[in-house]
């Protein structure tokens, strides 16, 4: 509980500091251009990359983007190609932001108990993105400076200080600290996203009786009094209940067939099990997953993974033993066995376990950079840089990721390569003095052009990171 109220706090500051920045004080005078929102986007997505603590779990995140993906099909074209970012985040919160970049907090995951429930929430965010309603909204708000604009898209993140009749946390503009800004949704805004979200979701195949549960659960769920988890903007939502109602009607003049479309949970099941045993309280997972009532393999699968995480090596040992024996072939079993043999030692099980999740599901980043320590830790530094250089070619500005880099290439003699690693990590850690030791030793070591444009645009990367952190 201290670390979520640390990172809430932690949020806060951020928020302010981002609302301070230096730049330049341009005012939209009433035209927000694609290539603004863009620029924008691009800025919010550094900002949440380097300071949220965004999920980089392929797993969970390749199945959040499957069912971007499946609404977006039966969407009409976008000028701009659809992100999903997840944040590890205990609120029921799911948002758009700008430049059709949408964000999905684990509390969303871990409270919905359905694919069709979860991709209803999905689909409403993508209808404000298809309709332009951020876009609109901005250019509604006039004299909004590309800085407080910043500062109110990372303020969503702030998701427990909401207070606001729309049900999307970009409402929160007065909340990041400007007064006179009125950066929300309407209610005829959310009409049609809840309307146009419905579409893409029937079209897109999945049950409508998802929209109604989600919309039930997150009422049901602001009568718990918030308890933390649920942001304040769900219990004081008075829309809630009119949508509700409208939302029935609607779904109840749909056709039978409509109605019939199946769902398939597994995937749902998988990731929301990923997300309680590894994201929320260990203590409460190993309860949740070890009473009877859950003796399905996935139960084992998270029960092992909260058992490691309470450090009972020998009774995750043996539940990961219990769950590998009724799910043999799934690479993510070997994934979560791997990393847990990785952590306590086992080296030849983990590379074992772990090269099989590799070879199956090339795409899981997670199992690529535990097969890179664990390789690396036998001494094989070639195996380990392919590995981690996959890995950081979709997480960039992982530091973590970056310092192995470097330890690596070190270990290999490739000294310019090292520093340049260490470097970038030292950077993303906000540690600039070292930052500055390890580019000034890559400086010196620098002969090739090849070498001097590494960096130069390490260089340039780093300037415009604390330029738009103002750090
Ligand atoms: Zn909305």
């Amino acid at each position: 509980m201290l670390g979520r109220a640390a990172r809430l706090w932690e949020t806060g500051l951020l928020c302010l500091a981002i609302l301070f920045l230096p730049f330049p004080a341009r005012a939209w005078l009433g035209e927000f251009t694609i290539r603004d929102e863009l620029e924008l986007a691009r800025k919010f997505d550094l900002v949440i990359e380097t300071r949220f603590p965004v999920v980089h779990d392929s797993v969970i995140t390749g199945y959040v983007q499957s069912l971007v993906d499946r609404l977006v099909a039966v969407m009409p074209p976008q000028p701009f190609p659809i992100k999903v970012t997840v944040v590890r985040n205990g609120a029921l919160n799911a948002f758009a932001s700008a430049a059709g970049h949408v964000t999905i907090f684990t509390g969303l995951i871990a409270n919905l108990d359905g694919e069709d429930e979860l991709a209803s929430v999905i689909a409403h965010e993508l209808a404000h993105v298809s309709e332009r309603h951020i876009a609109r909204s901005i250019e509604k708000s006039q004299f909004i400076g590309a800085g407080s604009l910043l500062g109110i898209l990372a303020g969503v993140l702030i998701g427990s200080q909401v207070s606001s009749e729309s049900g999307d946390a970009l409402a929160i503009g007065a909340v990041a600290g400007s007064q006179s800004l009125q950066l929300k949704y309407t209610r005829e805004n959310e009409k049609d996203a809840d309307q146009f979200g419905l579409e893409y979701l029937v079209k897109a195949g999945f049950s409508p009786a998802g929209t109604t549960r989600a919309f039930e659960k997150i009422r049901k769920l602001q009568w718990l009094g918030g308890g933390g988890s649920v942001p304040s903007y769900l219990t004081t939502h008075p829309g809630l209940d009119d949508r509700l109602g409208y939302m029935q009607e609607r779904i109840s003049r749909l056709s039978q067939g409509v109605h019939q479309q199946p769902t398939d949970n597994r995937e749902f099941y998988k990731v929301r099990t990923l997300v309680h045993a590894w994201f929320s309280d260990a203590n409460t997972a190993n309860a949740v997953f070890s009473s009877s009532a859950s003796t399905a393999c996935l139960s084992k699968l998270g029960d092992a993974i909260a058992l490691s995480r309470l450090h009972q090596v020998e009774e995750a040992r043996a539940r990961f033993h219990e769950a590998l024996a009724c799910n043999p072939g799934d690479p993510l079993w070997k994934r979560e066995y791997g990393r847990f043999a990785f952590e306590y030692g086992e080296l030849s099980t983990a590379v074992e376990a772990l090269q099989e999740a590799v070879l199956k599901n090339p795409a899981d980043l997670f199992a690529l950079f535990f097969y890179a320590r664990a390789v690396a830790e036998q001494g094989n530094f070639g195996a380990s840089i392919a590995a981690m250089e996959k890995v950081a070619k979709s997480v960039p500005r992982d530091a973590e990721v970056q310092e192995n880099l470097g330890r690596y290439h070190a270990a290999m003699g490739n000294q310019f390569d090292g520093h340049l690693h260490f470097a970038r990590a030292f950077a993303y850690k906000r540690q600039f003095t070292k930052y500055t030791f390890h580019l000034q030793k890559a400086e010196a070591l620098a002969v090739r052009t090849d070498q001097q444009a590494k960096l130069r645009a390490l260089r340039d990367e780093i300037a415009e990171y604390r330029e738009i952190l103002g750090i």
